[in-house]
């Protein structure tokens, strides 16, 4: 029997730096030779500049989302604030299935669905490292009103709220520390006697029968 892969959800408030984290690991999975992939949602939500359509989401129109949800095509689906998101099921389990592990940047809403569907799944909540830095990386280029911020405060807010529904909380100060330690989280569930027992079974066999 192979491995099959670890599903992981990543959860966070917009400036936590979650996509930025997730990039990285990416990168270093790759490095390593090891097989991680990124789950592309469908959104509802307009294109912003810088990007594609296929690579950061699949842009789709109300009328396709409500058909593939009538099409059983998502996993689980969610609105958050004023648009829809959803992820492909299908893909998620193929990906599985293949040992590939996956990754879902979803929100709490979409966490709290799989945790129902996938009790194996493993989740991470990342947290910016204080409120005043949280709102810097909000203020973006500072050409924000004040009441713009304060809207993007407060929904960062109401993701925030639900940290204590996941198994493991990252805090985003230093990039690299946080890089690590969601490593950190992948290399221990590699290590899980499940998985290992299944990618090593040949060689429990041959020390267990000295
Ligand atoms: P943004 O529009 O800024 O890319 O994402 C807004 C929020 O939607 C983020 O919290 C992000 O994690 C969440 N999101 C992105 N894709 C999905 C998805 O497929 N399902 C759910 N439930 N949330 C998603």
């Amino acid at each position: 029997m192979s491995v099959k892969g670890t599903l992981y959800i990543i959860s966070a408030p917009s400036g936590a730096g979650k996509t930025s984290l997730v990039k990285a690991l990416l990168e270093d999975s790759r490095d390593k030779d090891q097989r991680v992939r990124v789950s592309v949602s469908h959104t509802t939500r307009a294109m912003r500049s810088g990007e594609q359509d296929g690579v950061d989401y699949n842009f789709v129109t109300m009328d396709w989302f409500d058909s593939l949800i009538a099409d059983n095509q998502f996993l689980e689906y969610a609105d958050v604030f004023t648009n829809k998101y959803g992820t492909s099921r299908v893909w998620v389990e193929s990906e599985l299935r293949q040992g590939v592990d996956v990754i879902l940047e979803i929100d709490w809403q979409g966490a709290a669905q799989v945790r129902q569907l996938m009790p194996d799944a493993v989740s991470i909540f990342i947290l910016p490292p204080s409120q005043s830095e949280l709102r810097k990386r909000l203020t973006g280029r500072g050409q924000d009103a004040d009441d713009v911020i304060d809207l993007r405060m407060s929904q960062a807010a109401s993701e925030m709220r639900h940290y204590a529904e996941f198994d493991y909380v990252v805090i985003n100060d230093d990039f690299s520390v946080a890089l690590a330690q969601l490593q950190a989280v992948l290399t221990a569930q590699k290590l899980k006697l499940l998985n290992q027992r299944t990618r090593y079974a040949d060689l429990l066999n041959d020390l267990l029968s000295v």
